[in-house]
């Protein structure tokens, strides 16, 4: 159905906007365009200007342009006029703008942007002079699809963008929008703001009035409906509008009063004369016939209209009525659907559906009243038409199901057509995830009664609709039919519940493994199995409960691989906040956000900045297409992408505290060496999820590790292995980290856990150092040299002596001799378990032998309560499952995993992110009593 899009009946304008302006009202109009008028507020000293120009029909036009490329941290806004929203929940902006194309600008490198914000703000003021920039929200970052390069305003015309976004208005009266320009060439040409109505419209006989849709992009309104004129209801009639403006899912509706009857969907009168028996009997018991009664004539002047296969029957009423008013009438055949009724109809019209198609039928119209003989009228008493009905599309597929349900895969079948109305030519089947509902859906076609659908997102919820096609066309889709896609890699054969067959093919041969269920499908590319470029010298072997990552770059199409390993994200159900980094591709930014059925979150948004290559969007969608694999509490979560509208991004979870080095460097010696220990430990059991998994990251370092504000450190940045692969020798010398990278690597890019096991070495430094930059102000080559003749970093201040050797330890020449990570895991966990006896030591005190085998000691004593720790975090329902399973004290807590906990039964996968986020957080709370007590304990020297 067509979107009703209104343009809110509103003033609006466009105003400029500075902190510490001089607002002047101007009155000049910007244009008037399909009753928008648009007045406007003159900035004295911004930075926009107001200028006229010529359209591509010579009309001059009214523009905003504003050009600071040559300066830095440029922040000019410009505001609109008080925009009264008029009962709309959710406006619409859409906005027209020419951008120049920063490449074509000579020596403005790094100043130069290629984008603009678009801000609101609700207010019930309709004159407000000054508003802060503060108070503005931000609706979104805007790029341009087409950017310009010379001056020439022919040109300028031809790329002329078009962007829409919308946002919720529904706490005060009105808003005030704002354009923030940080440093682009922009000229904006018109501003419109709408908002979408369900129109007024009439279902069974019920109107339904013209509806602002709902504030939430998925939301339903519901509508009840009043009946027509001379009608009255059968069961309440509703609707819901939804959020494109289309009425959904119509439930009751109203039936004609005795006497009418229904016609195109409003009540045509019809002759009142007509009226219940009950009526009549009334009637007749008031005025009695003079004659004796008879049945009716036939009904007259039968005639038909078909179309496919309905057929529309209509006739006249008897010559003769028998001297009563109580006709009532009668069609035949049966078999096939009559509305509104087959018999008993008191209108002389009947619409006859669901025939075969291409086929002759004859209709027999029979009148009968109360003293009428028999149950079906006779001959006398009837009227046929014979007719043929057309050629028609086949019937609504119906009985779909599915089996082999995997985490991306389903197999469909279903049952075909009642009426195939011919030979079926296809199958077409239309699906969508439930929640992104039909804006992007996908299509397959089939000859047979099956499909086997690929590439699904794991856990998510589908729709699927079949059709068929004949010669006649397509037939109208099936209804929805729904279901989720599991966490299983792989369908479960029989009831065997531990085994199932993997079919992998290896080097052309095709192997059957038997494996664990828990083992996790390999890639293929062109029928070869493949872990791309990975070492597989260094390669774990296939064990059960062991995943293994997928290089991105082995699928052809980077949008297959992004959409295997990460959840599309419907741009409008996330809110941008602020800029809160500069990355590779584009600004980093803070938002929220909210998806159907849950809470909202506080999230980080990569963006691919305009103007990109396909190059640039592939290596900048790879990174989630890794970091979609990975789940673990020390790995950066993803929580999906945004690729199917502009700009491209990269949604993952927020990290309060930025990445590790700036967050140590602010707080330089404020931690004890405890809480730096835990950190400590929980990037190093990040890494070991990625080696468990044969991913390599090849970036270890503080600055790719994010901080949360429970101070868990989670591993970051998945971008790099990429940027190393492709480069020339002379790109990679300048792109490869030399103070993180292990000497293998930079000679002779040798990446292995074991390189990735130097870095986290040198991370082990920067931590214990406070985030100082290694080998200081060294130069690249002479860090190289350095290391080369065996110099390694000393430690750092007040860094215990058994770290340090730690360090030494990843930092062995031979990388065979390195510690693996599950190694350095268990030294840390053994450390902070011993701390009175391990972590004492500092600097120029005697070194401990080997880190492999650190020195034991007494357990700690604890004070802590697996009791008071769920209560506190609210999921002390699970305080029996944990203490039976032997969960009791933060040392066990310390091993705990998702799957652990799916096996003692904590399922509830919120309630698993909520106990894992927590233990670390316990963890350093509880290491922090343990230093507390070692202090209270030392002698003073
Ligand atoms: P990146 O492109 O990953 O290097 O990100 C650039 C900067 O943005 C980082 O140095 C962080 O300061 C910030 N950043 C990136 N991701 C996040 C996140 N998930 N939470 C908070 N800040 C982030």
């Amino acid at each position: 159905m067509a979107l009703d899009l209104r343009l809110s009946q509103v003033r609006t304008g466009v105003a400029a906007m500075r902190q510490n302006c001089n607002y002047q009202l101007g009155t000049t109009k910007l244009g008037r365009k399909r009753g928008l008028i648009i007045g406007m507020f003159v900035c004295v000293c911004c930075q926009w200007e107001e200028v006229s120009i010529m359209d591509e029909k010579n009309i001059p036009i009214r523009t905003y342009q504003v050009c600071n490329v040559m300066e830095p941290s440029q922040s000019n806004w410009l505001r609109t006029d008080w925009i009264p929203r008029s009962g709309a929940q959710r406006i619409y902006v859409e906005i027209k703008f020419t951008l120049r194309d920063c490449n074509s600008l000579p020596g403005v490198t790094g100043t130069c942007k290629e984008t603009f914000n678009l801000y609101y703000y609700e207010s019930n003021n309709d004159r407000e002079h000054y508003i802060r920039e503060s108070n503005f929200l931000k609706i979104d970052t805007v790029a341009a699809d087409e950017s310009f390069t010379q001056v020439d305003i022919g040109d300028r015309i031809m790329k002329l963008n078009t962007e829409v976004r919308n946002v919720k208005v529904t706490t005060r009266k009105g808003f005030y929008l704002a354009f923030q320009d940080v440093g682009a060439c922009i000229a904006l040409i018109s501003v419109r703001v709408f908002y979408k109505t369900c129109p007024l419209s009439i279902r069974n006989l019920a109107t339904f009035p013209d509806t602002n849709t709902g504030a939430d992009t998925s939301s339903l309104v519901e509508v009840r409906g009043s009946c027509v004129n001379q009608s009255e209801e059968r069961e309440e009639p509703k609707m819901y509008c939804g959020a494109d403006g289309e009425w959904l899912v119509p439930i009751g509706g109203c039936v004609c009063n005795p006497g009418y009857e229904e016609k195109g969907g409003v009540i045509k009168f019809i002759y009142i004369a007509l009226l219940t028996s009950a009526d009549i009997s009334k009637c007749c018991t008031e005025t009695q016939p003079k004659t004796p009664n008879k049945p009716p004539s036939a009904p007259q002047q039968l005639i038909s209209e078909v179309n496919e296969t309905s057929v529309v029957l209509e006739w006249s009423a008897p010559l003769r009525l028998g001297g009563r008013t109580d006709i009532r009438y009668s069609s035949y055949p049966g078999n096939v659907l009559f509305s509104p009724q087959q018999s008993g109809l008191g209108a002389t019209r009947v619409c006859v559906s669901e025939l075969q198609a291409h086929t002759r039928y004859t209709f027999t119209i029979g009148a009968r009243n109360g003293v009428s003989q028999g149950h079906t009228a006779r001959a006398r008493e009837s009227v046929s038409v014979t007719l043929t009905t057309n050629q028609a599309a086949p019937s609504p597929v119906t009985s779909i199901q599915a089996s082999d349900v995997t985490r991306h895969d389903v197999s469909l079948a279903w049952q075909q057509p009642d009426r195939a109305n011919g030979v079926i030519l296809e199958y077409e089947v239309k699906y969508y995830e439930k929640n992104q509902k039909e804006r992007s859906y996908r299509i397959m076609k089939t000859a047979s009664r099956s499909a086997d659908i690929t590439g699904l997102n794991p856990l998510t919820v589908y729709v699927f609709h079949v059709r068929a096609r004949t010669a006649a066309g397509y037939g109208e889709f099936s209804a929805p039919f729904e279901f989720s896609t599991n966490s299983d890699p792989l369908p479960l054969i029989g009831n065997a519940a531990n085994s199932t067959l993997l079919l992998l093919s290896i080097s052309g041969g095709v192997v059957l493994l038997l494996i664990s269920t828990t083992v996790f499908i390999i890639s293929h590319r062109r029928g070869q199995y493949s872990k791309a470029k990975q070492d597989l010298e260094e390669e774990k072997h296939l064990n059960p409960g062991v995943r293994i990552y997928v290089d991105p770059f082995t699928y052809e199409d980077p949008d297959q691989a992004v959409h295997e390993f990460a959840k599309e994200i419907d741009a409008s159900n996330i809110h941008i906040e602020k800029v809160i980094g500069i990355g590779e591709f584009g600004e980093v930014c803070s938002g929220c956000l909210r998806l159907q059925g849950k809470r909202e979150i506080y999230v980080a948004i990569k963006s691919l900045k305009a103007g990109y290559t396909d190059k640039q969007r592939r290596d900048f969608l790879s990174e989630a297409s890794i970091m979609g694999q990975f789940d673990h509490p020390n790995i950066i979560r993803l929580e999906g992408v945004v690729t199917r509208c502009k700009p491209v991004m990269i949604i993952t979870e927020y990290m309060e505290n930025g990445s590790l080095n700036t967050f140590l460097r602010k707080h330089d010696g404020q931690f004890t060496v405890i809480q730096l220990v835990g950190m400590l430990r929980g990037i190093v059991s990040g890494m070991k999820y990625l080696s468990d998994m044969s991913y390599v990251h090849r970036d270890l370092a503080a600055r790719n590790i994010l901080v949360n504000s429970n101070l868990v450190c989670k591993v970051s940045d998945f971008g790099l292995s990429r940027v190393l692969e492709d480069e020339s020798e002379a790109a990679y010398t300048t792109q490869i980290p030399i103070r993180w990278t292990a000497p293998e690597a930079i000679a002779y890019r040798k990446f292995t856990p074991a390189s990735d096991t130097w870095s986290y070495g040198v991370v082990m430094w920067e931590v214990m150092s406070y985030g100082e930059r290694p080998y200081w102000d060294m130069s690249n080559q002479d860090v190289i040299k350095a290391i080369d003749e065996g110099y390694r970093l000393p430690p750092p201040m007040d860094c215990p002596v058994c770290l340090h050797q730690l360090m030494l330890d990843c930092w062995q020449r031979d990388r065979i001799h390195r510690p693996s990570f599950t190694q350095i895991l268990n030294i840390l966990d053994k450390l902070i378990r011993n701390p009175t006896t391990t972590l004492r030591r500092t600097g120029g005190e005697r070194p401990v032998p080997t880190l492999l085998e650190p020195v034991g000691g007494p357990e700690f004593v604890s004070v802590w309560s697996v009791e008071y720790w769920l209560q506190a975090i609210g999921m002390d329902m699970y305080r029996d499952t944990l203490t039976a399973a032997g969960y009791t004290s933060p040392d066990s807590l310390l091993t705990l995993t998702q799957q652990d906990m799916a096996s003692i039964g904590i399922v509830t996968p919120s309630h698993q992110d909520q106990i894992l986020a927590s233990v670390q957080q316990v963890l350093l709370s509880h290491m922090q009593q343990i230093e507390e007590q070692m202090q209270d304990s030392m002698v003073p020297v």
